[in-house]
């Protein structure tokens, strides 16, 4: 059943009473069961979305339905929901297993099954026999498992995250990622998780819904929003990209061949209509595109110069510059210790994207 927004819109009172539209006309229809991440920058009207499903903020236009339901103006604790904060919000003056006990006491569950879903949630989060621990006694990511466990323990229909992972360590926040992505398939709760970042949100979600300004650009799978963005917003927030701009010279039937900087040409699969001369966007991921000494023979490569090597460990990062006005990044796996090192700056090289790994768009 999941959650459906039907043309959503949060207004807020800003100064000299003019209006301010934090959230636009959102439609989405999460399913039941789903991860579904809302990702986009700061201040663009994910956690204002996240609230309006929680009910801790009603929207000025539109309806939310949760489990088929409208919900109106019904109150947070009157929802399907349980929301998980950043800041964890634990009661520090309660014991782990107090803090989990809360909610299940304010529903009147008898003591003996109030102890035994405890034991549940708190292996599930793997913090079993923390029972008796207080939250100042805990790292970071094991107050946010004690959170996590708190709504958990609810067995809500939908779970709200709003940055849960923000406060952690890079390397702590990564482990949790994995962690909370299995532990969400284990109990088939409706993720909906808010996050900034992209690699977090590429990693756990089934689906992700980008926001720019307060509305909703693109909704996809992981694999659809960075190999198919379809917009110049998109393609730049989601991961590393190369965007050259250019001008239709020719349209054939299943291909259209675009002008670069009066330099370049660029062959690209697209069968819709567009006119000559027509400015177009070409998208290129910096790890679709592969070096070649300048001596390589193969027309559609192109020639260009390399301006920069940068070895990160796990691959070489090259700019390499194609025309008077357009230098591309390229990104080349560090698979043989024999290829480090390969390409010198000021060296003369080829650079070979196959057509299928460029996308093309008109915004
Ligand atoms: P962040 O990642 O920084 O939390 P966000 O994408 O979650 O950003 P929101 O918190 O939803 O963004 O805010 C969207 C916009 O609405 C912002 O410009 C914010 O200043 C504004 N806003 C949010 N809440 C209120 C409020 N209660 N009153 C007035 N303006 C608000």
């Amino acid at each position: 059943m999941g959650v459906q927004l039907v043309d959503v819109s949060k207004s807020f009172k800003g100064s000299h009473h003019k209006d301010f539209l934090a959230v636009e006309q959102i439609n989405l229809e999460i399913s039941g069961g789903e991860f579904f991440s809302l990702l986009g920058p700061s201040g663009c009207g994910k956690t204002t979305t996240l609230r309006m499903i929680a009910g801790f903020e009603l929207p000025t236009k539109g309806e939310i339905y949760i489990e088929g339901q409208p919900m109106g103006k019904r109150p947070p604790f009157h929802r399907p929901v349980n929301t998980v904060f950043q800041n964890y919000a634990l009661f520090p003056h309660l014991t782990v297993a107090e803090n989990i006990a809360f909610g299940l006491e304010m529903d009147k569950l008898p003591r003996t099954q109030i102890r035994t879903l405890i034991t549940e949630v708190l292996e599930m989060v793997k913090l079993a026999g923390y029972e008796k621990r207080y939250p100042r006694q805990l790292s970071g990511g094991q107050q946010q498992r004690v959170a996590l466990a708190r709504s958990l323990v609810k067995k809500p229909k939908v779970l709200l995250l709003d940055e849960p992972l923000g406060a952690l360590d890079l390397k702590l926040r990564k482990q949790m990622q994995l962690e909370l992505k299995y532990m969400q398939q284990q109990v088939g709760i409706t993720f909906i998780y808010v996050t900034h970042d992209q690699e977090e949100a590429l990693t756990m979600s089934d689906r992700i819904g980008v926001m720019n300004k307060g509305k909703i650009l693109q909704v996809g799978t992981p694999v659809e929003i960075y190999e198919e963005p379809s917009s110049h917003f998109v393609a730049d927030f989601i991961g590393e990209t190369n965007i050259l701009t250019g001008q239709v010279v020719k349209q054939l039937e299943e291909e259209l061949i675009v002008l670069v900087d009066n330099q370049l040409l660029v062959t690209v699969p697209y069968d819709q209509k567009l006119s000559i001369n027509q400015q177009v966007n070409l998208i290129i991921r910096p790890e679709k595109a592969t070096l070649y000494p300048a001596s390589y023979d193969d027309p559609s490569s192109w020639l260009g110069t390399v301006e920069e090597v940068v070895y990160i460990g796990t691959d070489t990062r090259y700019l390499v510059r194609l025309t008077e006005q357009n230098v591309i990044t390229i990104r080349q796996q560090n698979i043989h210790r024999s290829s480090l090192e390969h390409y010198q700056t000021g060296e003369q090289v080829k650079v070979k994207v196959s057509a299928d790994s460029i996308r093309l768009l008109l915004d």
